[in-house]
């Protein structure tokens, strides 16, 4: 296993930042398989994941197993994972710029479709090469004028020649989930299986730019603008998110780490017994996922438990508000606008006015969320 170590200055001091990654497997020829955690640096059940997964990684190298080209980034966010306010971890966002780290991911098409379109033939594989081939030069020549772009830079060139791009991350408390491309739905419920995660949130485009479709987005509007050449998807690419923020612990680490490793294992990326194959998790459209908001400021009392089922109109929690007739005695209900199971709710019980209060996970399309922004932030 080749620990590497890429360095980039700070915008504001100068001193280094390090950006740490592992890589093992065949140099060449194999399948690239590139797993990053902590891009919200705030968020850590991913490292704990993949700290144990390394382990398993080595062992199995050294047995000789691993068929497949791992590139791990246990920690990806050196700017973030430094970013303290007074005694508060601001890891979701850039402070210069007010960007969320996981947001504004570049437009791949926008910038070279123009020269790589001339590139496709009547080869399917070969178009796949010769794009990754373009993609990777574009990348190597970006001109980087900040730290964060510099660390943008270095996990996109990994990430754009990968099979398989996994970005765990995790919510504020909740149960296991994946947001994934429709492309990827099938391939990913196999893996939601293995992870034994609630649901798995499909979207062609949410809207904000996130990491997980940048390259998808980049790979589908290629397609969709050559329809005379063949251009399959070449990856499964998606957000892992590892339940809540307080969840990091090691036996719930190595267990996912384990059942992480077992899929690689049923991909044969691994050769080793992934065991009897678990039911596909069960996968819904992103759209069909109600944010529930405050409707004012005010102090969660939840009423109902992760994984509870609900109906449209029901309690969900009521805020007990600072201000108003009585205040800090008043109760004001926040209800569900659909039918679903809860799949996350806030750690910090005090919210703001339209701040999100639940993520309620139904069977349709909810005419409020199609086609619009998905994100919560
Ligand atoms: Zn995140």
């Amino acid at each position: 296993m080749e620990l590497v170590r890429e360095h980039f200055a700070d915008d504001g001091s100068g001193a280094r930042h390090e950006l740490v990654s592992y890589h093992l497997g065949p140099a060449s020829g194999a399948p690239l398989i590139h797993l990053q955690a902590a891009l919200h640096a705030d968020e850590q059940p991913g490292t704990m994941v993949l700290h144990h997964l390394l382990d398993l990684l080595e062992r199995a190298e050294t047995s000789g197993l691993i068929r497949a080209r791992f590139s791990v980034f246990p920690s990806v966010n050196p700017i973030g994972l430094g970013t303290r306010i007074l005694t508060s971890h601001i890891g979701r966002y850039d402070l210069a710029s007010g960007v969320n780290h996981n947001r504004r991911w570049p437009d791949l098409f926008g910038a070279i479709s123009v020269q790589v379109l001339d590139l496709l033939g009547s080869d399917p594989t070969e178009n796949i090469v010769a794009v990754r081939k373009a993609l990777g030069n574009w990348i190597d020549i970006l001109p980087p004028a900040t730290a964060i772009q510099e660390m943008r830079r270095a996990i996109l060139r990994s990430a754009a020649q990968a099979d398989v791009v996994l970005d765990l991350h995790c919510d504020s408390d909740s149960l296991m989930h994946i947001f994934t491309s429709p492309e990827m739905s099938r391939s990913m419920a196999e893996l939601g299986g293995y992870m034994g995660v609630a649901a798995v949130l499909t979207a062609e485009d949410s809207g904000g730019g996130s990491f997980d479709e940048v390259l998808p987005v980049f790979w589908r509007k290629l397609a969709q603008a050559s329809p005379q050449h063949p251009l399959p998807m070449p990856m499964d690419t998606a957000t892992l998110e590892y339940r809540g923020r307080a969840d990091v612990e090691d036996a719930t680490g190595r267990d996912d780490a384990e059942r992480l490793y077992r899929w690689f294992c049923a991909r044969g990326y691994i050769t080793g017994e992934a065991g009897e194959p678990p039911a596909p998790a069960p996968v819904r459209p992103f759209e069909a996922t109600e944010v529930v908001r405050a409707p004012t400021a005010g102090l969660l009392a939840y009423r109902v438990a992760l994984g509870q089922r609900v109906e449209a109109g029901e309690v969900i929690a009521d805020l007990i508000a600072a201000h108003g007739d009585a205040p800090f005695r008043e109760r004001v209900p926040v209800r569900s606008t659909t039918d679903g199971f809860v799949l996350s709710r806030q750690l910090v019980r005090q919210v703001s006015r339209n701040g999100p209060v639940a993520k309620i996970v139904g069977d349709t399309v909810l005419p409020t969320r199609a086609g619009g922004y998905l994100l919560e932030d």
